[in-house]
């Protein structure tokens, strides 16, 4: 085998302990999904039963994005329909009609739940059926849930993904063994990876969610599954139940992971080393070039993450290895152990990893480090700054593309920016 490809013997924090809390958090709700998921599905719609603070919350969080014909809207749940005067099926039906005989274009609906459509006991899988059986063949409408409660924001996606895994063709035993690449990428990273597997002749590669609502990918039990995303626990979950094996491999956050998760697909479906070598070799020397040039504005700082995306730990393992950085803490949402057994290896030993949160007890954590860097959600930043601290707002790595090798810089120059701009106020 040869050198470059990476062989996890490292032990890292694989048995470290982890601090678990269950206090007040401070996380967005899975509504915001909605924001890169739309993009991706270009013939799907998203429409939010819900109130005029998850309308207004979709709407900010998408920022200025004035469309023609726009691919998400709220269907308002209001007084009448808490105080439970209006029939809301009624009301649902007679909006899902209105949108479809103005939208032709769309092919599939999801009904996506709030915590007001959760207060009511709203029966959006029940609705989705009747509304499929009205629909069908046109449009397919499916059902999931955004809810805040008990939730972090990333897992909006993992919720939508999983309702779509039972819509999945079935690809028989006698198919051919391919590849099926799970979590939203931005189109340019997918048209990348496609190109690095082609050349390695990997065979029939898809991707989930697909661009467009009829072209969903047949699944069976020759179908291996690498996770582009770490946080698609019940998508993984619902995939495997239908017979798809996960590969195990790091997700693919710098020229490191990135190697690894390409080795980990070229592995299981026979590529020769030196074929895998040969066709990555290029690009990855190129990252490997544009991360050395930014190395010196990280190496030696410190960096502390807040949960809020579920990239924590590839992110704290990118920043560790390659860019040279001192980890302080890493916190996590939820810390599924098998699917970050690779990324848990490879974290520098001793780290300090915690789970959940206890929000003004990891202030406090964070406040004691003064760490040069702050990874953490908008409702932190802006106090945290005001504190003195530098800040990363996580939420801007799930909407940028930052997978694979010729991202690897961009995804070090997320963390250079905020410490630049510090500096320059500081002068
Ligand atoms: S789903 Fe719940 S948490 Fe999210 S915006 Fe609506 S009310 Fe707020």
């Amino acid at each position: 085998m040869n050198a470059v490809i990476p062989i996890h013997t490292d032990i890292g924090c694989a048995d470290a302990p982890v601090l678990r809390e269950r206090g007040q958090r401070e996380v967005f709700c899975g509504l915001t999904g909605i924001i890169w998921l739309h993009r991706k599905i270009q013939d799907a719609f998203f429409l939010v039963v819900g109130s005029r603070t998850c309308a207004h919350l979709i709407q900010s969080a998408a920022g200025v994005m004035i469309f023609a014909e726009p691919r998400f809207a709220t269907a308002i749940i209001d007084e009448r329909d808490l105080a439970g005067l209006a029939d809301a099926n009624t009301e649902l039906d007679r909006v899902v009609t209105r949108l479809l005989e103005r939208r032709p274009d769309i092919k599939l609906l999801f009904l996506v739940g709030s915590c007001p459509s959760e207060v009511i006991k709203l029966d959006l899988s029940r609705a989705a059926q009747r509304l499929s059986s009205q629909f069908l063949p046109h449009v397919r409408v499916l059902n999931y849930s955004g809810s805040g409660i008990e939730t972090t924001f990333t897992q909006g996606e993992d919720a939508c993904l999983a309702a779509l895994v039972p819509e999945l063709p079935t690809a028989g035993a006698s198919a051919a063994p391919d590849l099926l690449v799970v979590g939203t990428l931005a189109d340019v990273v997918e048209d990348q990876f496609q190109r690095l597997f082609d050349a390695m002749g990997v065979g029939t590669v898809r991707f989930f969610p697909p661009r467009q609502a009829n072209a969903m990918p047949a699944i069976g039990p020759n179908t291996h599954m690498l996770l582009a995303q770490p946080f698609l626990a019940d998508t993984a979950r619902a995939l495997e139940a239908r017979g798809v094996t996960r590969l195990s491999a790091p997700f693919p956050l710098g020229v490191e992971g990135t190697t690894a998760w390409l080795w980990a697909a070229a592995q299981a479906l026979g590529v020769p080393a030196a074929r895998f070598e040969q066709v990555t070799a290029a690009p990855r020397e190129r990252a490997q070039a544009a991360l050395g040039r930014l190395r010196p504005q990280l190496a030696g700082k410190s960096v502390f993450f807040f949960p809020d995306s579920q990239l924590e730990l590839p992110l704290a393992r990118f920043l560790a290895r390659e860019m040279g950085m001192r980890l302080t803490e890493v916190g996590t949402p939820y810390l599924h152990r098998q699917h970050m057994a690779p990324e848990l290896a490879w974290l520098p030993a001793g780290t300090r990893l915690s789970e959940g949160q206890d929000v003004d007890r990891q202030l406090d954590r964070c406040r004691a480090e003064q760490p040069d860097l702050v990874v953490c959600g908008l409702g932190l930043a802006n106090p945290l700054e005001a504190e003195g601290l530098t800040t990363k707002w996580a939420i801007e790595l799930v909407f940028t593309p930052i997978q694979g090798f010729d991202q690897a810089a961009d995804l070090a120059e997320l963390f250079c920016r905020p410490l630049l701009r510090r500096l320059r106020l500081a002068a």
